[in-house]
């Protein structure tokens, strides 16, 4: 899925060459591929609506600056735009209030209501040095209020005890008469959810809400859900004054459209987002990086910017050539790559921006070492002669000891060099079709 949008996106890209300025012709070619991106990350068709026209204002008539073309200017634009719809900068918890300071949790049964309230149990007491108190407002379900219980315990936070005879708000009151009592920094509240929105439930929520009068309430939504997750937003916009959205399973296939369309509805900052089942699967939502996700194609924006700063299109496409044939990657080309990879930022800094995928694969070969050292691996390959740089196999021990003498390293340091080396050229073989050095070459023009 991901590749094939950045595939179709290049593309359109290559295609808009020469052209010196975005119009209605370019653009709507483009938009299309981006509305199927955004679809089939099943952000919710309204908002895809909304989004694409938001583009296009700000794209149509943009001049095209530098050696960019107007294909990769709108994929800039597309990128930025979606991560400023899903929310810029870090937004945390707000406890800016007289302690206990409440938080509510509200969202639909099984979307991690009662796992996230663990979760930032953990997280206030780790990173905020709060003392935290749990309860469970949910009295329909015993073992709810059960599991709370255990979760509660894991992330080494107190649990106040509801029992499922008495009403949510009665317990909700008790609990935070408790923490008041007990100087407790931060209440937080699981309260019930049922499998699909109800009136009932709605009410009940409000009421804990008056009663309470949060400074944070969360809603909790399964990443998962989709297109459904627009009709669930709108149910507790409109039943609660939203501060904060918690997405969950984002651990899961789905590309994470529901973050675009929950933003959009509810208006609220996406604060955390779920990335396991466990206690500490909670992280500080990047609206940055989810970007890359939803279209499916990682940084590849700033990726396309690196590109154009300097690097070397034709040596890159030979070298691809060359490697994509599975054959002939010597020292030399290992050279030119290296010098490649410094002008673009380093090779962990370029490794930022491929999809995750991709990057996986690239970060097996312990590239976050090699940049440190990439001056004196320069130096090492300059020391070879011309020979030993195209056939490897001749650095014997007496050759590697000249080489490392001319360079004034160790013999270890020529070792290393030489794995490296032998890890990139294994790196780009299974990188299908030379991979990186491709993918260079589709995007930059
Ligand atoms: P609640 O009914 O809203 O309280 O939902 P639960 O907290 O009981 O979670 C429902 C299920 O989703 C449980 O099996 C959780 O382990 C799971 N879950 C919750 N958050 C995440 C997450 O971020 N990632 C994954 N993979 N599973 C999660």
């Amino acid at each position: 899925m991901a590749s094939a949008l950045s595939d179709r996106l290049s593309k359109l890209v290559k295609s808009m060459r020469g052209q010196a300025r975005i119009t209605e012709t370019n653009v709507q070619d483009m938009m299309r591929e981006v509305r199927m991106a955004l679809l089939e990350a099943d952000v919710a068709l309204p908002v895809v609506r909304d989004f694409i026209n938001r583009v296009k204002e700000k794209a149509l008539g943009q001049e095209v600056v530098g050696s960019l073309n107007p294909g990769q200017v709108l994929v800039g634009i597309v990128h930025k735009e979606l991560a400023a719809t899903m929310g810029e900068g870090v937004a945390d918890i707000n406890l800016a209030v007289q302690p206990p300071a409440v938080i509510l949790m509200a969202g639909l049964q099984g979307a991690g209501k009662t796992t996230t309230t663990a979760k930032l149990a953990k997280h206030l007491i780790e990173r905020r040095k709060k003392k935290v108190l749990t309860v469970s407002a949910d009295v329909y379900r015993p073992a709810a209020i059960e599991q709370l219980k255990t979760v509660t315990k894991q992330a080494g936070a107190d649990w106040f005890p509801s029992r499922p005879e008495d009403k949510p708000r009665d317990i909700a009151l008790a609990a935070l008469d408790h923490a008041r009592r007990h100087l407790f920094d931060v209440l937080l509240v699981d309260t019930a959810g049922r499998l699909a929105i109800d009136e009932a439930l709605m009410a009940e929520i409000r009421e804990l809400h008056a009663a309470l009068n949060p400074i944070e309430t969360l809603f909790v939504v399964d990443a998962m859900q989709g297109q459904d997750a627009v009709n669930t937003a709108k149910a507790f916009k409109d039943a609660l004054p939203l501060t904060g959205v918690v997405l969950t399973k984002l651990d899961g296939d789905s590309r994470g459209g529901a973050a675009l369309s929950v933003r959009q509805i509810t208006g609220a900052p996406i604060k955390f987002a779920g990335v396991s089942e466990k206690i500490d699967g909670l992280e500080v939502f990047d609206a940055d990086r989810h970007a890359g996700r939803v279209l499916g194609m990682g940084d590849i924006v700033a990726l396309v910017e690196e590109v154009q700063k300097g690097v070397d299109i034709q040596a890159a496409q030979k070298l691809a050539d060359k490697v994509r044939s599975g054959e002939g990657f010597d020292l030399n080309d290992f050279l030119a790559q290296l010098s490649q990879m410094k002008k673009m930022g380093g090779l962990s800094g370029l490794l930022d921006k491929l999809p995750s995928e991709l990057a996986a694969k690239a970060g097996q070969a312990d590239m976050g070492k090699a940049e440190k050292d990439v001056r004196r691996m320069e130096g090492i390959i300059n020391s070879m002669t011309p020979l030993e740089r195209r056939k490897p196999d001749l650095l014997k021990a007496s050759r590697k000891r000249r080489i490392a003498a001319g360079a004034g390293v160790q013999v270890q340091e020529v070792n290393r060099l030489l794995n490296q080396f032998e890890q990139m050229r294994d790196m780009m073989k299974k990188m299908k079709g030379g991979g990186l050095m491709k993918m260079m070459k589709r995007m930059g023009g």
